[in-house]
């Protein structure tokens, strides 16, 4: 399953510091700190590398997040790990068959996708997050997915 595969977070995190000429973008990006996340049953258990994990959080309306009810966060992929469950995981595609929606096969949550409007992304389950908790003056964005099924 791709998720697994994409271990190349460090050749990304040198690469991005060769590219970013500023030394404040690039301490930035230093401060990226690392979050842990898990389905249900902890069977399936992720890590993602954020320097802002409770901002950029959005919901959607498009058909399937409408019955999901959730709080989204999106990141660029190789700033995405499974740690463990790929061999529990099931994934859902429609329609354009391009986002991939993974869930775990024991517990049913949902714990991740690859984004349709942008690939290179992976959305996250907010509420799958360990010890991260919503702050209440949270601006949650909203995609309008409803328009792109
Ligand atoms: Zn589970």
């Amino acid at each position: 399953m791709g998720a697994k595969a994409d271990t190349s977070v460090d050749a990304y995190q040198l690469i991005k510091l060769v590219d970013i000429g500023s030394f404040s973008r690039s301490r930035k990006y230093l401060e990226m700190k690392t979050y842990s996340g898990s389905c249900h049953c902890k069977k399936v258990k992720f890590e993602i590398r954020s320097n802002s994990i409770s901002e950029d959080t959005y919901r959607c309306d498009c058909s399937l997040c409408l019955k999901k009810a959730i709080v989204m966060k999106a990141e660029h992929k190789s700033h995405f790990n499974l740690i463990d469950g790929v061999e529990q995981l099931s994934s859902y595609k429609w329609n354009k068959m391009i986002a991939e929606h993974f869930f775990c096969k024991n517990c049913g949550v949902y714990t991740h996708h690859k984004r349709r409007r942008d690939p290179q992304q992976i959305c996250i389950n907010f509420a799958c997050l360990d010890d991260v908790e919503m702050p209440n003056d949270a601006n949650i964005g909203f995609a309008d997915g409803a328009n792109h099924d």
